[in-house]
């Protein structure tokens, strides 16, 4: 791996923000504030094309000193907001998402994201019917009853994503983003989210690849795993797609650009095989435990005790992806030993 983004990484190192930069003479980089997460920023990138209009990939988190930077950063690279003329969200997570409704407010831009991340904004109807859902998922991965506060969505959750902007315009694979003289390709990535895309940009050398790719962090992998195919099914057949890219530069939504797109693809199936080993492992000892269980017992970057909320939901569907995927390949056999509603147990293949 080569990293490029030096002054980006030694910002990652130090533990400050890194500059605005110009990474290519149409594309530039602008950290976003995210300072209460480890990830701590977002990097919200700047298309623009020769009749100076521009298009924002991932506008970041939603804040005052978000939108100052992200404002910043457009007139850095000689723009205003009348320039911006689309938006992209390479997935739906605040992070990404959170400040594109007062940029579509403010400049009239058309909003661009995957149909799959739209469908799942849309079953954000109410309170109730979200936490509904949650419910029967913490059911089925066996939470105890004593610790479903740890998990819950909150109230301020469901309706912080329910006010999240919705897109105008649909993104499928292939599509070619609207912006006159240059060709932004939209790539499908499934698998951090259920519609994750990164963007292709063959004239400046460079692929966004949002959270799918990240040179050091593993971008967690499961949040959708309860519909339909594991996610890390998806999420292998993501990274099956990379080589086709590995002479672009990567520029990703958190951490710092590189070169090296293929060993880093590799690089994350191998750290995703040895989880499922691990997981195997687990369950061959015990005979049979839940998602829960299997969650308690192997490692954690940052352990498991200390997880809650957000984390602790996403380390749990992360878990449940591998036992969903493990399953599909016949390593495991997953489900609920009296039926209807009980947890659903993980036991080793016949
Ligand atoms: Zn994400
Ligand atoms: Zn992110």
């Amino acid at each position: 791996m080569d990293i490029t983004g030096t002054i980006q990484k030694q910002a990652w190192v130090d533990k400050t923000v890194p500059p605005i930069e110009q990474v290519r003479p149409q594309v530039w980089s602008v950290p976003i504030d995210f300072h209460f997460s480890p990830v701590r920023y977002t990097f919200s990138y700047l298309v623009t094309n020769d009749a100076g209009e521009c298009i924002v990939i991932d506008p970041g988190w939603d804040s005052e000193l978000g939108w100052k930077q992200l404002t910043d950063g457009l007139a850095a690279a000689g723009l205003t907001l009348e320039s911006v003329v689309g938006i992209v969200s390479t997935h739906l997570h605040a992070d990404h998402l959170g400040m594109v409704q007062e940029l579509i407010d403010k400049t009239g831009a058309w909003f661009g994201m995957h149909p799959l991340e739209d469908s799942y904004l849309a079953e954000y109807p109410d309170v109730a019917g979200a936490r509904e859902r949650d419910n029967s998922f913490s059911t089925r991965l066996g939470v105890p009853q004593d610790k479903l506060e740890l998990t819950a969505l909150t109230t301020e959750e469901v309706v912080y994503t329910h006010a999240l902007a919705r897109p105008t315009l649909l993104l499928q694979d292939g599509d070619i983003l609207p912006l006159a003289g240059r060709q932004l390709r939209v790539l499908f990535t499934p698998g951090h989210t259920s519609g994750h895309v990164c963007i292709v940009d063959e004239q400046s050398g460079v692929i966004f690849t949002g959270d799918h790719i990240l040179p050091r962090i593993t971008p967690n992998v499961g949040m959708n795993a309860y519909r339909g195919q594991s996610a890390l099914t998806s999420y292998y057949e993501s990274l099956e797609r990379m080589p086709e890219f590995d002479h672009l530069e990567v520029l990703p939504a958190h951490e710092y650009r590189f070169y090296g797109l293929s060993e880093r693809a590799e690089a994350l199936r191998v750290h995703h095989e040895e989880r499922s080993a691990e997981i195997v492992e687990v369950v061959s000892d015990a005979g049979s435990l839940t998602v829960w269980q299997i969650a308690e017992r192997i490692s954690w970057a940052r352990g498991w005790t200390g997880l809650n909320g957000l984390n602790l939901r996403a380390a749990l569907a992360e878990t449940a992806a591998h036992v969903q995927y493990l399953a599909s390949v016949g390593r495991l056999q997953w489900g609920a030993p009296g039926g209807g509603s009980d947890s659903w147990v993980a036991t080793l293949a016949a």
